[in-house]
């Protein structure tokens, strides 16, 4: 299986042909070789920029999704893709986002569906919430306006519940380990201890990996959304600044807020102390929008001296570094500097974050960190300050937008039962029309406006109630699509349980980089869902892919991103016209590794053109040679038999590998093989025996299928190429490749000959005692030993 993409305006662009054709070959090798091989194609159609063509030019986005999938189909079929197209789909359609609001629905009635108030990014000047991709630099991408963010109750999927899962299911699966590292950090676990400081009559709980350093901990801080500073603000004497710090904090999306480069900065509670519970010292309190009120508690304890972050910090604003750990190699130096790092003027710039022995820690003073870590949360947690916990950074899933072009969420809301979901009997929800795709002045979803649409009967009680007017985001669609294609027609069920049986789960999933954080670790998580609740078979197993691979990118000519500014973007139409697709498809897969990026360069194209060219050629020949019966007979003598002989040696290898690289995605390499047969080939033209000829059109035949079923043709075969036996070598032809064997007497070289390179050494032995330049030196002597060493030589001791 291949991402599945968005059809946008501007037509297939020819990176995804490299993912396309790449699998393509993998599959039609598949197929050959007896496989009963699913190669779907479909449609991720909601989205963004069709949206955003609507609300510019008023045409409805389905139309213009329909117009630009007839492109892209198109498009796909020029390049001979063989996908089954019986089995494509279209996330847009009804009869498909029925199943995706079904699932909706079932996460609802399982609790992991909830609302929830959640910061949106919002520009003031269009009046619409924009997605993350929308904000560049913190300002709208299409105005260029400041972003700010604006509170909004949203629909929110608690993937969290499946965090755990996240990460060690990924020990069933084969992907490559930086993306399961990717999921991991995505995930990011982390176990520690939840402490909590007293400050005045509040309580403020921290969550920290590293209790050990408590002795260290100078400030604290939080997150400027913290609900305590609301409660608080009238003890705070600086409440003014704090305030106007909480505002500018607002506007950050959050990828600003905790990028290393930025400074970090934070504005102190004046007014207020906190108490280290290890050592009732009192400490300042700050708060500071690198610190995230979703991940942990929404507050730190700060530990200068071992944390980079909270140096950095205690440096800019002049606060005590108090050094609690020593590593234990360095002692010397360590201790010189403990006694600077508590004066806070250190020339030292660097905390040390490793592990080490505990100094400045009271009755830990001596104790190594590691047991340390035990001791102080066992005391803490004896006085009731301490518990240990486990935190994510994986946050909830903002499952809602106040758009229009989404599967509208099948909830409606009464005012005397609450949220009440849509009866299955009545999905799918369809999007009704309307007279502008723009949101609303306050920022909801034009939906909103159809009244007939929204106003309905509480499914529960029957009174007055309204349908949701948020949609669901992007992701939605490709969360489950490829349980689909085992089904894709079944208005019953999802799919049915045989069907996902027999298919589940995918044995390849080919992808682009960029996409194996977000959309593989929601699908993950959605599939799992669907595990759970019995749709998919308990037998197909916890994970829907069982291996994953990535493609990378390909770059405008000299390695510069593609772009339409740049004007250096490739349209595989211009090229198919020109070239034919099987010269594209050729020299996609050898303008190098597969799996790295890789700049285009049209001359390249050339050279793809040449080799189809020479082969063309040379199959002419061959199959003149062949009706007249030119070539290849027993009765042609010694010196054609054995030239045959050899192109046939070679052409085992060749099958070797392309058969190897095409499994390993090294494509490359496996058209480099079929280049050099065809040289040699070229060598001895009348030389190729007709099973031969067969071959080596069967295993040019995933990357260039049009080309190969025409040569099949004109050579009489029968059947067509694409669907005859992907050949077997013989592994016994290529090992008998010779080897050129020396001949010792007593170590010194006396003779060579040449012989297989598997010969055992009975039979050099035999060879080599019957050689006439040998016999001179033997005869009449006893061989005392024999040394033999395969493939190299063979020495006789007289
Ligand atoms: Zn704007
Ligand atoms: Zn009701």
């Amino acid at each position: 299986m291949v991402e599945f993409p968005y059809p946008s305006g501007k037509g297939l662009h020819i990176g995804h042909c490299r993912s396309y054709i790449g699998l393509d070959i993998v599959a039609r090798k598949k197929r050959m070789e007896g496989f009963n091989v699913l190669f779907p194609m479909g449609w991720d159609a909601f989205g963004l920029p069709t949206e955003n063509y609507a609300v510019k030019t008023g045409i409805h986005p389905a139309i213009v999704t329909k117009k630009n999938t007839v492109n892209f189909k198109r498009q796909q079929k020029n390049l001979g893709l063989s996908f089954d197209w019986s089995r494509e789909i279209n996330t847009t359609d009804p009869d498909y986002y029925k199943w995706t609001q079904w699932i909706f629905l079932q996460l609802f009635k399982k609790g992991l569906a909830y609302k929830s108030k959640m910061p949106i990014n919002w520009c003031p000047s269009c009046k619409i919430g924009l997605a993350n991709e929308e904000v560049v630099d913190g300002k709208c991408e299409r105005c260029g306006a400041e972003v700010t963010k604006k509170e909004k109750e949203q629909w929110m999927l608690k993937i969290t519940k499946y965090a755990e899962r996240l990460i060690d299911d990924l020990s069933y699966v084969d992907y490559p380990r930086r993306v399961k590292i990717s999921q991991k950090e995505w995930i990011g676990k982390s176990e520690g201890i939840e402490i909590e400081f007293k400050a005045g009559e509040n309580k403020i709980p921290v969550f920290t990996t590293r209790p050990d350093t408590l002795f260290g901990c100078s400030y604290l801080v939080m997150a400027p959304e913290h609900p305590l500073i609301e409660k608080i603000k009238n003890q705070i004497v600086n409440y003014k600044f704090i305030e106007e710090y909480i505002e500018k904090s607002k506007k950050k999306v959050e990828r600003e807020r905790i990028s290393e480069d930025k400074e970090k900065t934070g504005v102190e509670l004046k007014g207020i102390k906190a108490i280290n519970p290890v050592n009732g010292r009192e400490i300042p309190i700050f708060i500071a929008d690198y610190v995230l009120m979703h991940y942990g508690t929404g507050a730190i304890m700060a530990v200068p001296a071992h944390d980079q972050r909270d140096f950095d910090f205690a440096k800019r604003y002049n606060l005590a570094v108090i050094k609690v750990i020593k590593p234990t190699e360095t002692t010397e130096t360590a201790t010189e500097n403990s006694s600077q790092l508590i004066e806070g003027k250190a020339g030292v710039s660097q905390a040390y974050e490793g592990e080490g022995i505990l100094i400045n820690s009271g009755r830990f003073t001596g104790i190594k960190s590691e047991r340390a870590r035990e001791k102080i949360t066992e005391r803490l947690s004896k006085r009731g300050l301490a518990k240990r916990g486990v935190y994510y950074k994986l946050r909830d899933w903002v499952f809602s937008r106040q758009r229009y072009w989404g599967e509208p969420i099948p909830m409606v809301k009464c005012k005397k039962c609450g949220w009440v979901p849509v009866p299955e009997k009545d999905l799918p929800i369809k999007l009704p029309k309307v007279k502008e795709y723009k949101p609303t002045e306050e920022g909801e979803s034009p939906l909103t406006k159809v009244e007939n649409w929204v106003n309905v009967k509480c499914p529960k009680c029957g009174g007055p109630a309204k349908r949701e007017t948020d949609v669901m985001p992007n992701w939605a669609g490709s969360n489950w699509y490829y349980l689909r294609y085992c089904d894709p027609q079944n208005d019953k069920k999802l799919a049915s349980p045989e069907l996902l049986k027999y298919w589940m789960p995918v044995d390849w999933y080919n992808g682009g980089m960029e996409h194996t954080t977000l959309h593989l670790l929601y699908s993950r998580f959605i599939y799992k869902f669907l595990w759970d609740i019995g749709v998919v078979p308990k037998l197909v197993g916890p994970e829907p892919y069982r291996k994953r691979t990535s493609h990378g990118v390909i770059l405008g000519e000299g390695g510069i991103k593609m772009s339409k500014s740049k004007g250096n973007i490739i349209n595989p139409d211009e090229i198919v016209r020109e070239y034919g697709a099987d010269i594209l498809r050729l020299y996609e897969m050898f303008l190098g590794p597969f799996k790295q990026a890789i700049p285009w360069n049209t001359k390249g194209l050339k050279g793809a053109k040449k080799f189809l060219e020479k082969v063309w050629k040379l199959a002419d020949k061959t199959i003149v040679f062949q009706k007249n019966r030119i070539h290849c007979r027993e009765s042609l003598g010694e010196e054609k038999k054995k030239e045959s002989q050899d192109l046939k040696r070679i052409l085992q290898k060749t099958i070797k590998k392309v058969s190897e690289n095409i499994d390993s995605l090294k494509f490359n390499t496996a058209v480099s093989s079929l280049m050099e047969f065809s040289n040699d080939w070229a060598r001895n033209e009348d030389s190729l025996k007709k099973e031969d000829f067969k071959n080596f059109l069967k295993i040019l035949s995933p990357f260039a299928p049009h080309f190969s079923e025409e040569v099949w043709i004109r050579a009489g075969f029968k059947s067509i190429c694409s669907k005859a036996k992907w050949p077997k070598y013989e592994q016994k032809l290529i090992e008998r490749e010779t080897i050129i064997l020396i001949v010792q007497i007593n170590g010194r070289i006396r003779d060579k000959i040449e012989t297989r390179t598997d010969i055992a050494k009975e039979e050099a032995e035999k060879i080599g005692l019957s050689l006439e330049k040998i016999k001179k030196w033997t005869d009449g002597k006893k061989i005392k030993r024999t040394i033999f060493v395969p493939g190299r030589l063979i020495n006789f001791v007289v």
